[in-house]
C-alpha cells in the first residue's frame, strides 16, 4: 500500500486526476455558506460557561456533505480491504478501525449533537481522530505501512508550504506581498517535483524488489529441476552401465574367437557392435562423471606430479588415432623446466585427454601441436590446431554442459558436448582455468588450461 497523492504524468492520468477533482466540488457552496453568509452558523452568542451556537439552514447540507464523503471514503478502503491478503490485509484493519472510529465519533459529538443543540461535549470530537492517528502510525511503524520517506517529505512539504502561506499574509508592502507569493509559488512547484521523484523512487524500488522476488523464485525452482535431472541422469546411467559392459565384454570375446571363427563379413559387423558398446559406455561414463561432479560426490586424490610426463602419455596414447587421420600430433618438448602440480593424476589426464582428443577430432589436415610452460606460478599447456576453428559466438559457450558448436552437429555426429564441461568443472575445482582462442570458422583453435603450481 502506498500513500501520497498520485500526480498525473500521462493523458489519461490526467483525465482521472480531472475527475477526481471534482469531487472536491460540493466544498465549495459550504467555504461560500461559511464565510459569506449566516447560513451555516446563523449567531453564536458566548456566556461565561457555554456558547450559545443557532445554526442555519445550510449546515444540514454540510452534514449530509460530511457523511456522504466518509462514507464514499469508507467504502472505497473497503473494496480495497476485500482484495488484500497476507500483511496488507493486516494494514487495511487498521486504517479501517481508526477511520470508522474517528467517523462515528466525530460524527456523534461534532455534528449529530450540535444539531440536536448540544455543545457541552462538542470538544469529544476531535479526540477520535487522536485514535485514528495512533492506529495509523502504529501500522506504520509496525507494519511499515507506506512508505517512511514518502510521508516524510510530504509532511515536511505540507508544513513548509503553510508557512510560506501564512507569510503572504504577514507582507506589509504590496512589493513583499507579491516576492512572498512568488516564493510560495516556487517552493510549491519544488515541492511538487520533490514529492513526485521520491514517489516515482519509491514505486521504482517496489518494483525491483517484487522483480527479485520473482526472479528467486524462478531460480529457486529452476535448481529443483536440475538437481531432479542430474539424478535421473546418474540413475538411467547406472542402470545403462551393466547391460552394456556385458554387451562389450561378450563381443570382445566373440572378436577374440572364444564361439568359433568368423567369416569377415560377420567379424566386422562384431567390430562395429563392440566399437558402439565401447561409445555408448564412454558415454554413459561421462554422464556419470557429470553427475558426480554436480552432486558434488566427486572425490579428488590430490598428489604432486609431473605435468610434461602426463602430457607426453597422453600424446603418445593419441598418436595412432592422429595418425589414422594424416594429422601430425606433435608435443614441443618445453624449453625451461616446468614446475610439478598437485594434482588429482586421473582427472587432470582426462582433462588433457578430452582437450587433445577434441583437437585430432576436428582437425582435417594439418597439425596438432601441444606444449607446456611455465607462467607465472602456474603451468600452462597448450594445444593448437589447424582444425575446423570456433565462432565468436561459440567461444562463450562451448564449456557449457551438452553444448556443440554451432558448424559441427552435421559433420561429427559423434559427441555429446560434456567433455569441455567436464574438463572445465575439473579445472576450476583444482583453482584453475581453462579457455579457447580461436579467430573464427576454419581458423584453427587454441585450448589453454592453466593449473597452480605444486607449492
Ligand atoms: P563434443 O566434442 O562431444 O561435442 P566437447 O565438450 O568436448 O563435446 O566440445 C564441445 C564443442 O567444442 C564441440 O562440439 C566443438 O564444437 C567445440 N570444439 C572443441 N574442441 C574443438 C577444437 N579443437 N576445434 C574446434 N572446435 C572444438
Amino acid at each position: 500500500m502506498r500513500f501520497g497523492y498520485a500526480f498525473p504524468e500521462h493523458k489519461s492520468d490526467m483525465r482521472t486526476w480531472w475527475s477526481t477533482s471534482l469531487v472536491l466540488v460540493p466544498i465549495l457552496p459550504i467555504v461560500f455558506f461559511l464565510y459569506f453568509t449566516d447560513w451555516h452558523i446563523q449567531k453564536i452568542v458566548f456566556t461565561n460557561s457555554y456558547r450559545d451556537v443557532t445554526l442555519g439552514p445550510a449546515y444540514s447540507f454540510y452534514g449530509l456533505v460530511f457523511l456522504g464523503y466518509m462514507s464514499a471514503a469508507f467504502w472505497q478502503l473497503f473494496k480495497k480491504f476485500k482484495k488484500t491478503s497476507g500483511l496488507e490485509r493486516l494494514q487495511f484493519k487498521y486504517i479501517m478501525a481508526g477511520t470508522l472510529i474517528a467517523i462515528v465519533v466525530g460524527a456523534f459529538f461534532n455534528l449529530l449533537l450540535p444539531w440536536l443543540g448540544n455543545y457541552q461535549l462538542i470538544w469529544l470530537g476531535p479526540l477520535a481522530t487522536v485514535a485514528m492517528v495512533v492506529l495509523v502510525a502504529y501500522a506504520i511503524f509496525k507494519h511499515h505501512l507506506f512508505s517512511i520517506k514518502v510521508v516524510a517529505t510530504e509532511v515536511f512539504t505540507g508544513i513548509l508550504l503553510l508557512l510560506l502561506f501564512v507569510n503572504i499574509f504577514s507582507s506589509t508592502t504590496s512589493t513583499q506581498y507579491i516576492f512572498s507569493t512568488i516564493i510560495f509559488l516556487a517552493a510549491a512547484g519544488f515541492g511538487w517535483l520533490l514529492i513526485r521523484s521520491v514517489l516515482f523512487e519509491v514505486s521504482s524500488r517496489e518494483k525491483i524488489a517484487k522483480l527479485a522476488k520473482q526472479l528467486q523464485t524462478v531460480n529457486d525452482k529452476l535448481q529443483q529441476v536440475d538437481k531432479v535431472k542430474t539424478e535421473f541422469i546418474s540413475i538411467a546411467s547406472h542402470q545403462l552401465r551393466t547391460p552394456l559392459t556385458i554387451i562389450k565384454g561378450y563381443t570382445s570375446m566373440a572378436l577374440e574367437g572364444t564361439f568359433g571363427r568368423y567369416t569377415k563379413q560377420q567379424h566386422d559387423v562384431m567390430d562395429k557392435l563392440f566399437q558402439s558398446a565401447n561409445r555408448l559406455i564412454n558415454l554413459v561414463e561421462d554422464l556419470l562423471n557429470i553427475s558426480r561432479l554436480e552432486q558434488g560426490r566427486i572425490e579428488y586424490e590430490y598428489k604432486v606430479i609431473d605435468p610434461v610426463a602426463l602430457v607426453r602419455g597422453v600424446v603418445e596414447e593419441l598418436e595412432p588415432k592422429a595418425k589414422k587421420k594424416g594429422l601430425r600430433l606433435i608435443f614441443i618438448k618445453p624449453k625451461h623446466s616446468v614446475p610439478h602440480i598437485r594434482a588429482d593424476e586421473q582427472k587432470i589426464r582426462q582433462v588433457y585427454i578430452n582437450v587433445i582428443d577434441n583437437a585430432v577430432k576436428y582437425t582435417e589436415k594439418g597439425s596438432v601441436t601441444v606444449s607446456l610452460h611455465r607462467e607465472e606460478d602456474k603451468v600452462r599447456f597448450e594445444s593448437v590446431d589447424t582444425g575446423i576453428g570456433i565462432t565468436k559466438d561459440d567461444l562463450s559457450t562451448l564449456f557449457h554442459k551438452f553444448v556443440r558448436g554451432s558448424h559441427v552437429t552435421q559433420m561429427y555426429t559423434e559427441g555429446v558436448g560434456l567433455g569441455l564441461y567436464f574438463a572445465r568443472k575439473v579445472a576450476e575445482n583444482h583453482g584453475g582455468k581453462i579457455w579457447a582462442e580461436s579467430s573464427g570458422k576454419d581458423q584453427g583453435s587454441k585450448f589453454i588450461v592453466e593449473l597452480p603450481m605444486a607449492s
